[in-house]
């Protein structure tokens, strides 16, 4: 995999390269054309040939959104119980599952798989999210009709067993060839490819192939399965053409399909020019605990500075250890006639550690290697606890997520789907800091991302199929175990 160094400089425009397409209103939805102002990198640019496969899906979704003659035709089947044969109008649907950074993950995954095999992606959008996006495509709506969708208890259908593809395998009322009874296919079946995973073999050819005759899949997931439908034969080939640079998939594609809707952009915006953009350099911080693995907040501190010291990241100060730089003092302005300074954006539940690094530079401090550097540490919001369910809850997450997706540099944490997005829409490989599994403290505090692709937390591993396997000395250059994780894997 090639370096960060292919900077594209076409992609420093509206369309970024051809990667949106022309003609959308830019009122409707400011963030489309306006991110690339604050955004610092641009590693890739889309292929020639993702810009086709995206504007023939955008040409698809038009044809066959909701509001269309198709779409009725599709509904009208599915009402019929069972999937008919050479329609024109296939569909993914997208259910909520978890938290923003998984739903994000599984949106774009899901995107993805409709972009694999010509289908349409339509979101069953509950109404805590039903404001934080734009429309993605031109002309036509990606929301479902809920309301009327014929199949009951839509946003329950993941904890019902009944309908999910292995059930209905196992109780063959579908199948690859061999073992199917039923002579119908059923109109929908749902995929429960999250972190429960029942539905491993989805990632099978030969189950992909049952798959193409169901006109409507429910896709149930809240992770970024990308990487292991590179493992599938029969994409990996496409997956190739559409993304040269296996590290671009997750940072393209977010580009692509996220644009945070008008009042969550005015207040990323309105955040971003009073705080973060007067300073020459901007790092963002995420720091995201779970209960399975806590420590206590002074080694949790002491880990984010270790990192930092580590990958270089945080500027030191004279409270720092090293003795052996001289101090250059920097009080208030331009420390040496230098005008650099640095915003460091904390994202995290809590404002402990904002408190913790905001006193660590509160006072005047120096910077190695001669650099003075006056810092400031923000933080715009500590909510305490997650609150999926709740609109105003899920805004703010998102304008965090675009906050720290502007910044030069990035710190985030192990597991966490929220440093995931963020660094993909970066464009950033930022430094891991490690889990801390069973409570124990990591030895090494992070590591450097090897990719800035979101890590695939419950890959089907160990899967056997029928079907040809992909080719594995290919996989062996673009998938790896993650850094944060042992039992993922990730594109790199
Ligand atoms: P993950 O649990 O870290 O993988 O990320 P998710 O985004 O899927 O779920 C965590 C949820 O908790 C977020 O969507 C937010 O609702 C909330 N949350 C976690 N960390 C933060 C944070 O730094 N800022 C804000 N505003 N919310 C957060």
């Amino acid at each position: 995999t090639a370096g960060l160094t292919t900077n594209a400089p076409h992609s420093r425009d509206e369309l970024l390269g051809g990667l949106l397409p022309a003609g959308m209103d830019h009122w409707a939805c400011r963030s489309r054309y306006e991110s690339w102002q604050y955004y610092k990198h641009f590693p890739y640019a889309a292929s020639p040939y993702l810009q086709g496969k995206l504007r023939a899906y955008e040409a698809r979704h038009r044809r066959c959104a909701p509001g269309t003659p198709l779409y009725a035709k599709s509904v009208e089947q599915l009402r019929s119980g069972r999937s008919a044969e050479r329609m024109e109008c296939t569909y993914v649907v997208w259910l909520p599952f978890d938290g923003l950074g998984n739903r994000i993950l599984s949106m774009l995954s899901g995107f993805l798989y409709a972009l694999l095999t010509d289908r349409v992606l339509l979101a069953a959008l509950p109404p805590d999210s039903a404001d934080l996006f734009c429309e993605p495509f031109p002309g036509a709506t990606w929301r479902l009709p809920v309301e009327d969708f014929p199949v009951a208890n839509l946003f329950g259908v993941g904890q019902d067993m009944e309908q999910s593809y292995t059930r209905l395998v196992g109780g063959k009322v579908v199948g690859t060839a061999t073992n199917a009874t039923a002579a119908v296919t059923p109109s929908y079946v749902y995929l429960s490819i999250g972190y429960r995973l029942r539905d491993r073999i989805f990632f099978c050819g030969e189950h992909q192939r049952v798959l193409r005759k169901v006109n409507w899949l429910l896709l149930y997931s809240d992770l970024y399965f990308a990487p292991s439908l590179y493992e599938v034969a029969e994409f990996q080939d496409e997956l190739g053409r559409l993304f040269p640079e296996k590290e671009s998939v997750h940072h393209l594609l977010s580009r692509y399909l996220l644009h945070p809707a008008n009042p969550v952009w005015s207040l990323v915006i309105r955040y971003y020019r009073s705080y973060l953009a007067p300073a020459t350099r901007r790092i963002g911080v995420q720091i995201r605990m779970y209960g399975h693995s806590s420590i206590p907040a002074d080694d949790m501190y002491n880990q984010i500075l270790n990192c930092s010291r580590q990958e270089h990241i945080l500027p030191e100060t004279t409270n720092d250890d090293d003795k052996a730089v001289t101090p250059t003092a920097v009080t208030g302005g331009d420390g040496n006639g230098s005008n650099n300074s640095t915003a460091i954006f904390i994202a995290s539940l809590y404002s402990d550690y904002y408190k913790r690094l905001r006193s660590r530079y509160s006072t005047p401090h120096v910077a190695k290697g001669g650099g003075a550097t006056r810092v400031s540490v923000f933080q715009r919001t500590h909510e305490e606890r997650q609150a999926t369910d709740n609109l105003a809850h899920n805004q703010k997450a998102l304008v965090e997520i675009y906050l720290l997706s502007f910044s030069e540099e990035l710190v985030t944490s192990g597991l966490s789907t929220f440093g995931y997005v963020s660094s993909g829409l970066a464009g950033i490989r930022p430094a891991i800091l490690l889990t801390a599994f069973n409570h124990k403290v990591p030895e090494t505090p992070c590591r450097r991302a090897v990719s800035m692709e979101p890590c695939n937390l419950t890959p089907p591993r160990g899967l056997k199929c029928r079907d040809k396997p992909a080719n594995e000395e290919d996989l062996a250059h673009h998938i790896k175990v993650c850094e944060d994780f042992k039992d993922g894997v990730k594109f790199f």
